[in-house]
């Protein structure tokens, strides 16, 4: 239970339930405190994402009893370990961790050994009869709380190690000896007076209010928001404060720090895996600075701790029912847990372990489901390299996140930035990565690092987003000034030359390798199985090629969902009939020029059926403005103009050529539009040019009838009028099927269904009339989007968008996620209003939300039949339906 102006939790007092409150580091601390035991769990307290909330809400000033509870805190935290923050003989040293909801790694700032000061030091290098020790941690601390409180640049706190270094004659920090360690610790103080103007605090409480509003304060850093709007968390979530008492993995070799997964977190199989280092503290194994070594390792070092880990990991795992991604220390031999989640992992991972966890009984089918980022499946579809490609590699680096990409050479998450805005495809190279890199990984189609190990930044950021990654490619020198990466053998890639990486295998190269489609692991067939015993939703595909209605149906497809028929008139062999269809002076001419578009019409429709076999099919019947058929007007007025000169010099050649283009662009005059998205198309073209309705009809009639002669099997057959507003204007056109249909015998209702694309807010609030001429709905919730929001889809992206979501107006595009409680309810609305009518309607979305995870689970909750997305998202909303059932 939560106590009101309570802003202090002991990890006691804490559990998993209450992450909102206490940040996921803080309610896990507490929950493993309470599962492994407080021998396990350094003590400490947290203090809560409301207490954020409050500081920010008061521009920055503490709320009131903050102070005193933490004061409290800490004298409990004391008398429970027996020692006191800043004490001169035998000092309790703490650490303050940032923690929010949801885990933002390295986003915010965390700060190590606070409680040291220039006698306390003392007291813990004479107490532990370990002076370097006490000095390493000392110096660290001065390091951390300068760089993360005060902000002192980072850069000025290595360079004053590297001279250090450099005057002692060593090259590690861990040659550095105590005297050495104390004179750094010395430069360091000074570096920070130059640069805040203040000695360094020496009273531990006044660095602990510091530490405290630096956590929260970085909560409003640069970095943490752009993450954020990244990954779509709230601004005003607030991050919770950790205090907890020190251990140290610095104490020597039977000593260390490191990061675990329960399961190998790339592969997703069923052995653990992970990083660590000996004699340092945790940030040495993520910063990348020095070369870890494998988990596998500390079972010959340290074999009881090892094994400690191991029966860990299996607890957490299946106390939580996910694979976890644990932080650890060993100190003198003795394991700490400091951390524990669910484990971020590429898609690959994801589905191993759900089928992995069903297998072992871990799971239900549905609960391992929910373990699945549908987002990230895409990752599955996407190309490899070619494997019949040879390929010859450059260099090697670490298999970081899977999937494979090329593009240009990139060294600055900037240029990353810049390239993807025009459109081009980029790799993102740097030596190693850090929290202001992550625009650039947003931006580019691959990263490559040459340090860094599968726990790297680098790593964990790409695995996150989706993105192929090949970390640690050591060989690699990447020299981001010079604008070039040098390879064995001589090899220099100089920024935007083309490179490809393979992520799944570590491969690099400059060949032009083929990318292919990715192969289906057994794991992925068998968590698309499950998702269709488990959905209700039906999953049909948008195809209006026979090839993208073969993918369609490869990819699980049940049918399909939107067939747009003007891409079929797009075609270069059609194009001159549409426009003399479109040019025809009178009926007669014009149903000519229709009769030479039949038989391709009708053709193009057969090997649709053929390749739907028996599934449904969704015709749409024409919908653009006729004039996106006709050559645009400048280009007609340049070729004019162009001719009209050559003539002159020729002396009056090409005339003929030159009235029929005048011809046209008195045509294309007239049937232009001050606004087409709103002009004459969908059923107003039905309605104008019955003919062009009437042509169509009987190619779908005629292929229906030729490939069920052919193959014995009638296509289910739909035919869609668009743009409905009226319900008058359905009424009409479905006659006119009906009357093509009943020539060749056909029924409605029988042999196929008329419906309607309901996509107009007039069309939502007559659903009920509407129903009355309808077998079926297919919300078009592109165009119900455009038309609800007043919001013109090409245009939205280049102009407000951007500023609407940084502004928090809205969190994400309406017409990547449905808006809900606007389109949405329109939705729903006429959801009702049309089986008020007619109770079995057929309901289905075509629109491109049919494909997205949330809006699917939307549309299950509101009585939809079946979604309908493009042939590559069909498998995400599979598992994204069944999800929505579980
Ligand atoms: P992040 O969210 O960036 O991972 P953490 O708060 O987890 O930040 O801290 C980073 C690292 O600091 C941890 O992985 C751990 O190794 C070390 N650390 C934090 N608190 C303690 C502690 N009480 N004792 C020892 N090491 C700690
Ligand atoms: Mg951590
Ligand atoms: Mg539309």
């Amino acid at each position: 239970e939560t106590r009101r102006d309570t802003y202090v939790y002991d990890f006691s007092e804490g559990s998993r339930e209450m992450r909102d409150l206490l940040g996921g580091k803080g309610a896990n601390v507490a929950e493993m405190t309470r599962l492994l035991g407080a021998e396990r769990v350094p003590a400490g307290f947290t203090i809560t994402t409301e207490a954020c909330v409050e500081y920010m809400r008061a521009d920055r000033s503490e709320p009131d009893g903050l102070a005193g509870q933490v004061a409290a805190a800490l004298e409990r935290l004391e008398a429970l370990v027996g020692k006191r923050l800043g004490d001169g003989e035998d000092p309790l040293l703490v650490s303050v961790r940032s923690g929010a909801r949801e885990s933002m790694p390295g986003m915010m700032d965390t700060v190590l050994n606070l409680g040291l000061n220039d006698v306390s030091v003392e007291g813990l290098a004479a107490k532990t009869g370990n002076p370097r020790f006490a000095w390493d941690s000392y110096r660290r601390f001065v390091q951390m709380f300068g760089n993360v409180v005060r902000g002192v640049p980072g850069e000025r706190l290595e360079a004053t190690i590297r001279e250090l270094k450099g005057e002692r004659g060593v090259k590690l920090d861990t040659e550095l000896d105590v005297d050495a360690l104390r004179e750094l610790t010395g430069r360091f103080k000074a570096l920070f007076e130059e640069q805040t103007g203040e000695r360094f605090p020496q009273d531990p409480g006044e660095q602990l209010r510091q530490a405290i509003r630096a956590v929260f304060d970085s909560w409003m850093g640069e970095r943490a928001i752009h993450y954020r709007r990244i990954n779509r968390i709230p601004d005003d979530w607030g991050t919770a404060v950790n205090v907890q008492q020190m251990v140290f993995g610095n104490k020597g070799d039977t000593s260390g720090s490191g990061v675990a997964f329960s399961r190998d977190e790339v592969t997703g199989a069923p052995e653990p895996s992970g990083d660590f280092l000996q004699n340092a503290q945790g940030e040495d194994v993520v910063s990348g600075v020095r070369n870890t070594r494998e988990i596998a390792e500390l079972a010959e070092i340290m074999p009881d701790a090892h094994a400690e880990l191991m029966e860990i990991l299996r607890t957490l795992e299946s106390h939580y029912g996910d694979m976890q991604d644990v932080e650890f220390t060993i100190e003198e031999g003795h394991l700490y847990m400091l951390q524990t989640r669910n484990a971020k992992r590429p898609a690959q991972a994801a589905v191993r372990f759900a089928v992995d966890a069903v297998e072992e009984g871990l799971l239900s089918k549905e609960q391992a489901l929910l373990t699945v980022d549908v987002a990230k499946l895409d990752a599955l579809l996407h190309p490899t390299f070619d494997p019949n490609a040879e390929v010859r590699a450059i260099a090697r680096g670490v298999a970081a996140s899977p999937g494979a990409a090329k593009g240009a050479v990139v060294f600055t998450a900037d240029d990353a930035v810049a390239a993807a805005e025009e459109g081009r495809a980029v790799i993102l190279v740097r030596p190693f990565t850090e929290a202001d890199d992550v625009a650039g990984f947003h931006a580019a189609r691959g990263i490559l690092t040459s340090e860094g190990g599968k726990a790297s930044h680098a790593a964990l950021v790409a695995r996150g987003m989706g993105r192929p990654c090949v970390c640690g490619a050591s060989s690699l020198e990447i020299d981001v000034d010079g604008g070039e990466i040098r390879a064995p053998g001589g090899v220099v890639v100089r920024a935007g030359e083309q490179i490809a990486i393979n992520g799944s295998t570590g491969l690099i190269t400059t060949d032009d390798v083929p990318l292919v489609a990715a192969e289906w692991s057994p794991q992925f067939e068998q968590v698309l199985e499950w998702s269709d015993e488990l959905r209700t939703l039906g999953v049909r595909a948008n195809a209006d090629t026979p090839q993208d209605a073969q993918r369609a149906r490869r990819f699980g497809a049940e049918g399909i969902g939107l067939c747009r028929t003007e891409h079929m008139f797009m075609a270069a062999d059609r194009q001159p009939k549409m426009q003399a269809m479109i040019m025809a002076e009178d009926e007669e001419r014009r149903r000519a020029a229709l009769a030479e578009l039949l038989p391709l019409q009708q053709a193009d429709f057969e090997g649709l059926f053929d390749a739907m076999a028996g599934a449904p099919v969704c015709i749409r019947l024409l919908d653009p403005p006729l004039h996106e058929f006709l050559p645009q007007r400048h280009e007609i007025e340049h070729e004019l103009e162009r001719l009209r000169d050559e003539g002159a010099a020729l002396g009056g050649a090409g005339g003929g050529k030159v009235a029929e283009l005048e011809r046209t662009l008195v045509r294309v005059k007239a049937l232009e539009e001050v606004n087409p998205m709103l002009g004459t198309r969908g059923c107003r073209l039905g309605i104008l040019y019955p003919e062009i309705y009437e042509m169509q009809a009987v190619a779908i009639f005629a292929a229906a009838a030729a490939v069920r002669e052919r193959t014995g099997r009638a296509p289910l057959l739909e035919v869609m009028i668009p743009l409905v507003d009226y319900e008058i204007e359905l009424e009409t056109l479905r006659r006119l099927v009906c009357d093509a249909a009943h020539e060749r015998g056909l029924e409605v209702g029988e042999d196929f269904l008329v419906g309607t694309m309901i996509e107009l807010p007039r069309a939502c609030f007559l659903a009920d009339s509407i129903a009355e001429h309808a077998d079926f709905f297919s919300f078009g919730t592109n165009d119900l989007t455009q038309t609800a929001l007043g919001f013109s889809r090409d245009d939205v992206e280049s102009k407000f968008m951007g500023v609407y979501l940084e502004r928090k107006i809205i969190d994400r595009s309406p017409f990547e996620t449905l808006d809900t409680p606007g389109v949405g309810q329109m939705v729903r609305m006429a959801a009702w209003l049309g089986r008020k009518t007619k109770h079995a309607l057929k309901l289905g979305v075509c629109g491109e939300h049919g494909g997205d995870p949330d809006s699917i689970d939307f549309f299950h909750h509101s009585g939809i039949d079946y979604v309908s997305c493009s042939p590559f998202r069909v498998p995400i909303a599979r598992v994204a339906a069944a999800r929505a059932a579980a």
